[in-house]
């Protein structure tokens, strides 16, 4: 007997029909061609042209957008592994090759409330697509480096700023749950490029 389901009933995280994590038809959104999005992500963009290529599973749209916010928010752990899976599926699909697989850094709060740093779990389901490439937590939040300036302006400065963590060389392929403007994935590509990592693309789940 399973306990769990006794505890709290499972329902499906895209249109809450009981019983199953994702049923059929949620399921179904995650299994098309996958999408170029980096052209609708304006601050990908610098003039015509693109920072990075980004790929997506999904447009974030219906019961995607309802099945990343229960994995992201809810608690469904459960859903770990599809999200993984889906990941695995679209590197192997249209990733370029790579060195190192860096997932965008989350919030230590963040992995705390949700007992799992996400973007970790998903750099990890992208790397197991991608001979000779390992998965690396190469990016941190908060890297504002400004002696002179006030506390509060370093706390500010240190609240946007991606810094770089360890020896990153090579080709890195960036990972996030979804994307929307761009602007965390541009500050990522920024952060590495600057180490002279050479940013090869990016893997979302969803892009809006
Ligand atoms: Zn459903």
């Amino acid at each position: 007997m399973d306990v769990a389901r006794c505890v709290a009933p499972v329902e499906c995280a895209g249109c809450g029909m009981p019983d199953v994590p994702l049923c059929q038809d949620c399921a179904s959104a995650w299994w098309e061609p996958p999408l170029r999005c980096e052209e609708g992500a304006p601050r990908l963009m610098v003039g015509d042209e693109a920072l990075l290529p980004v790929w997506a599973i999904a447009p974030l749209t219906g019961e995607v957008h309802e099945v990343i916010a229960a994995w992201k928010d809810a608690g469904r752990r459960d859903l770990d592994r599809v999200m993984q899976a889906g990941m695995e599926r679209l590197a192997g699909a249209v990733a370029p090759a790579a060195d190192l697989v860096v997932p965008v850094p989350s919030r230590p709060g963040a992995s705390r409330r949700r007992g799992a740093d996400l973007t970790w779990a998903l750099a990890r389901g992208a790397a197991r697509a991608l001979p000779g490439a390992r998965p690396m937590r190469g990016l941190r939040l908060g890297a504002g480096e400004s002696r002179g300036a006030s506390a509060r302006q370093r706390w500010r400065a240190a609240q946007g700023a991606i810094g770089v963590r360890g020896e990153l060389k090579g080709r890195v392929l960036l990972v996030d749950d979804v994307v929307t403007t761009g602007a965390t994935l541009a500050a990522c590509s920024l952060a590495l490029s600057e180490h002279h990592a050479e940013v090869v693309g990016a893997l979302v789940l969803a892009c809006a």
